[in-house]
């Protein structure tokens, strides 16, 4: 089949998207020409296709892909051609064929199809960075993270079970629960359990961290089921951003910390980059960490993907196939 990207002229809704035939681009120096098996779809599209985050278009959205190396630059000297890659930090991934920095490039390892290649390290490094670095999760703490059956909640749930962490998570159907309580969560809750069921479950102290990802319908709730001097991880806006905050109440609430982090500033150099990614990738392939799929469409037709994951009528990753 001939070449084929997704284009959005202008900011707007999942109609701007238009499906259109695309040149095979050539590889600049340290680049590498990727023939894409598999796109992952991630809210920071939706974000710039809509015009929330500011983008310049025409825009070929998408960052996260993985597939096989058709062609190199000048001076890779990492990979070659036939290699299996993936990577967080593409740019204009949903196409058949992407141009990528082989420096961001991640080696796939055996045993990992290029499916949960392309689903994996957007949400899975991110997973990895809030843990880890964000707020570092000790074994004993608990945990509250919405979204228990989302992409980021499903991984988020699995690594911290895996850390000895107690986890709280919200979802918003029976179904979605049943996959959060699968994934490992302790306990799930509706939103509007939020906080009172939480510092309930803590006998009155608060969670340790809140890693919330929903930000404008869930941050007054997140702020109240911190223990005092907790950790308030805002990492996401699905429901819309959160507005301008008067610090003072961080006093108010008891000294509590808030951050509001971003992927790539935890990817700064090739040795965080491989520190993160090998240890997602290698719980994935050792069968420890699973990546749920819930949906799969045809690059065409990604302005459906974009209404399923703005709808809530998504669970886990969903991926576009060119
Ligand atoms: P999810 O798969 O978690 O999908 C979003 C989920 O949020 C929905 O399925 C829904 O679950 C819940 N939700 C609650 N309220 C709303 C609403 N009003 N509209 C839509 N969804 C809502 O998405 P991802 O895992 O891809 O991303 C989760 C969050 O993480 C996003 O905010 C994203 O921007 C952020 N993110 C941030 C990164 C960073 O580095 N800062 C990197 C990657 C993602 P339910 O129906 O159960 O409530």
């Amino acid at each position: 089949m001939s070449p084929h990207a997704i284009i959005a002229r202008q900011a707007g809704g999942p109609e701007v998207f238009d499906y259109v035939s695309s040149e095979v681009p050539s590889p600049g120096t340290g680049q590498l020409l990727v023939k894409v098996a598999a796109i992952g779809v991630n809210f920071i599209e939706t974000y710039q296709r809509s015009g929330v985050y500011p983008v310049q278009y025409p825009l070929v959205p998408g960052s996260e892909c993985a597939g096989i190396v058709e062609a190199v630059g000048d001076g890779v000297t990492d990979f070659a051609v036939g290699d299996r890659v993936a990577t967080a930090e593409g740019s204009k991934a949903y196409a058949s064929y992407t141009l990528l920095d082989a420096e961001k490039a991640l080696p796939v390892p055996e045993g990992v199809s290029l499916e949960i290649a392309g689903a994996l390290p957007l949400q899975g490094l991110t997973a990895h960075y809030l843990i880890n670095s964000s707020y570092t999760v000790q074994p004993g703490d608990t945990v509250l993270t919405y979204a228990g059956a989302g992409g980021v909640g499903l991984l988020l749930i699995q690594l911290l079970k895996l850390r000895g962490a107690t986890v709280i998570t919200t979802t918003s159907t029976p179904e979605k629960a049943e996959l959060a309580r699968t994934a490992g969560a302790d306990h799930v809750l509706d939103y509007d359990q939020v906080p009172a069921r939480v510092v309930e479950l803590t006998e009155g102290r608060g969670v340790d961290v809140v890693y919330d990802g929903i930000g404008k319908d869930t941050f007054e709730g997140s702020l109240k089921a911190l223990k005092i001097r907790g950790t308030l991880v805002l990492f996401g806006g699905a429901s819309g951003q959160v507005p301008l905050f008067d610090l003072q109440r961080l006093n108010a609430h008891g000294s509590l910390t808030v951050t509001r982090p971003k992927l790539g500033d935890f990817l700064l150099d090739a040795e965080e980059r491989r520190w993160r990614s090998s240890e997602i990738f290698d719980l994935v392939a050792a069968g420890r960490l699973h990546v749920r799929i819930g949906a799969q469409f045809a690059l065409a037709d990604a302005g459906a993907a974009h209404t399923a994951l703005e709808t809530r009528a998504t669970t886990g990753k969903t991926i576009l196939v060119p």
